[in-house]
């Protein structure tokens, strides 16, 4: 392995912040596509539905026409069944012109000609050309084809904008006499027109009938009425005598969502449609009411997600502060402390606790061997200077033993070495023996001891080192025999000295219990 571990930058975001963003992501994008979902859904639907209905509606309002012309139909039927027993009495004549236009409200005009075309009687008076010729294409049709016929539509001498309805009239003995017409004015209030516009329009829906040259007889803007249509593929279909609806572009390039029917006896066509932005319209009412309900309950599922979140992340965070401080004596109990309540974050933290475990003996372990003597186990001179430091620190009293074994040197070359060692070790067993849980014994160097009292009276630390010189002259060193010691003892009980001053303080009352003969305690 060449290439060395390179730890990579994490991103400045923490677990809550992430889990947060994942969360709110993939609920926003889920959201976003079911609103497209239903979006589209409903369009589609709300389009066939209007499709369905606009054909419907067309069907309802070609069927209404075709029920009006029908009528008219059966009226002049019964009256040319009259004119045909009374054609050459110009009083029943006139009489059912009369009758016909002022009983029925089918007609604006109706006419009795014969057969060459011959206004017989007309009603009202103001429209008849009695006893002229008529040329109107549509009449000449019904005079021609002597059957029940709607005509085409087309523009009177008077500007009216007609359609007929005929009926042949024939003499009993089967004689073709002529016919009697009633006309309707389009342009006019005519009953064709409350037929049609009776039916309901909403949401700009609207119904249009065209003749079967496209010439509108009827739309919801009088001004268009008579007008010729250009290519229409729904007035188309519906004067192939189909029904049914499709979507269409008009001539204004609007896209229009249109129902068409037939009107049954006559070749028009009905067109009901309504523009395809108004269904969007109701649609986008839809989604906007759709969208607002959808408000509260994602306020509360972000707080959800809020609350959870920290919830999750929670743990993981104390676990991670604790991890910068694994050697800090009050980790364990941070640990112990966190509330790792699911299983990833419990097994983390039982790991972490384990390996602070691990940490601290080791620790534990490195600063007892760094303040402790190897020979003797007793601390050593750097473990009493940070006690005394922290002595110092705490503005705490003590007192201080300085102890040397007297005339060591010649333990050593009377008996050797090693057996020095023993008695080095005896000496250290007595000191400990001697010393209190808060007092600290230390190896200060060679044959040299110390014993740091804390809280300790310059007599009892007298009177304790008393009984230590009195327990080493009394005991029975293996190898060795006897030994005595000499010590001195030196006080910081109020008085401003530094720990330095008063160890040397100490060292020299020892000096002076050398001086005055050995195995003795000099505490002044
Ligand atoms: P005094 O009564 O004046 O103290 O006489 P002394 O012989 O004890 O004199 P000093 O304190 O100067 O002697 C120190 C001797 O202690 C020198 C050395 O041989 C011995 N010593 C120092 N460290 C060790 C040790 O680790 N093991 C052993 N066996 N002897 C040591
Ligand atoms: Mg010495
Ligand atoms: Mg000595």
């Amino acid at each position: 392995m060449t290439d060395s571990f390179k730890p990579s930058r994490p991103l400045p975001v923490n677990l809550r912040g992430l889990i947060l963003c994942i969360v709110l992501a993939s609920v926003l994008a889920t959201l976003c596509n079911s609103l497209v979902v239903a979006y589209r859904v409903q369009r589609d639907a709300l389009i066939h539905s209007t499709l369905e209905s606009n054909a419907a509606y067309a069907a309802k309002v070609a069927s209404s026409i075709g029920e009006f012309l029908r009528a008219a139909h059966n009226n002049l039927n019964y009256s040319a069944k009259i004119l045909g027993k009374h054609w050459d009495d110009p009083q029943v004549l006139h009489e059912e012109a009369l009758r016909l236009e002022a009983q029925d409200q089918y007609f604006n005009s109706v006419e009795i000609l014969d057969a060459n075309g011959k206004v017989l009687a007309s009603n009202p008076p103001q429209a008849q050309i009695v006893g002229s010729n008529v040329p109107a294409s549509g009449i000449r049709q019904a005079l021609q084809e002597r059957r029940a016929l709607v005509s085409s539509t087309y523009v009177s001498r008077q500007g009216n904008l007609i359609v007929f309805v005929s009926e042949p009239v024939f003499s009993k003995a089967g004689v073709f006499l002529g016919a009697v017409v009633g006309s309707i004015y389009l342009l006019d209030q005519s009953a064709l027109h409350t037929v049609i516009s009776s039916h309901f329009h909403h949401e700009g829906t609207f119904a249009f009938v065209a003749d079967s040259n496209r010439r509108l007889l009827y739309h919801p803007n009088p001004a268009r009425i008579s007008e010729v249509l250009g290519e229409n593929l729904a007035v188309d279909a519906a004067l192939g005598g189909e029904r049914g609806s499709m979507e269409i572009r008009n001539s204004e390039g609007v896209e229009m969502l249109a129902g068409y029917s037939q009107v049954p006896d006559s070749n028009w066509a009905v067109v009901v449609q309504q523009p395809r932005e108004h269904s969007q319209a109701t649609l986008r009412r839809l989604m906007h009411d759709m969208i607002m309900g959808m408000i509260p309950a994602g306020l509360l599922g972000m707080v959800l997600v809020f609350v959870g979140t920290t919830l999750i992340a929670r743990p993981l965070r104390l676990l991670s502060a604790a991890a910068q401080q694994l050697s800090a004596p009050q980790t364990t109990e941070l640990l112990q402390r966190i509330n790792a309540w699911y299983h990833d974050a419990s097994a983390i933290r039982q790991a972490m606790l384990a390996g602070v475990q691990l940490l601290q003996q080791k620790l534990g372990r490195l600063s007892h061997e760094a303040q402790s003597d190897p020979l003797t186990g007793l601390a050593n001179r750097r473990a009493m200077e940070e006690l005394l430091s922290v002595l110092e620190q705490t503005q705490q009293p003590y007192t201080v033993l300085a102890l040397d074994i007297d005339h060591f040197k010649r333990v050593n070359d009377t008996f050797g070495h090693d057996a020095g060692d023993v008695a080095l070790k005896q000496v250290a067993e007595i000191l400990k023996q001697n010393s209190r849980a808060n007092d600290l014994a230390c190896r200060s160097g060679g044959e040299e001891f110390s014993l740091l009292l804390p809280d300790t009276t310059q007599e009892t630390a007298r009177a304790i080192a008393e009984r230590i010189r009195q327990s080493i002259a009394d005991a029975r060193i293996p190898q060795v025999g006897n030994l005595k010691i000499s010590i001195g003892v030196a006080s910081k009980a109020g008085a401003p000295m530094t720990p330095q001053q008063v160890l040397k303080l100490a060292d020299e009352r020892l000096y002076r219990a050398k001086e005055s003969g050995r195995n003795r305690v000099v505490s002044a």
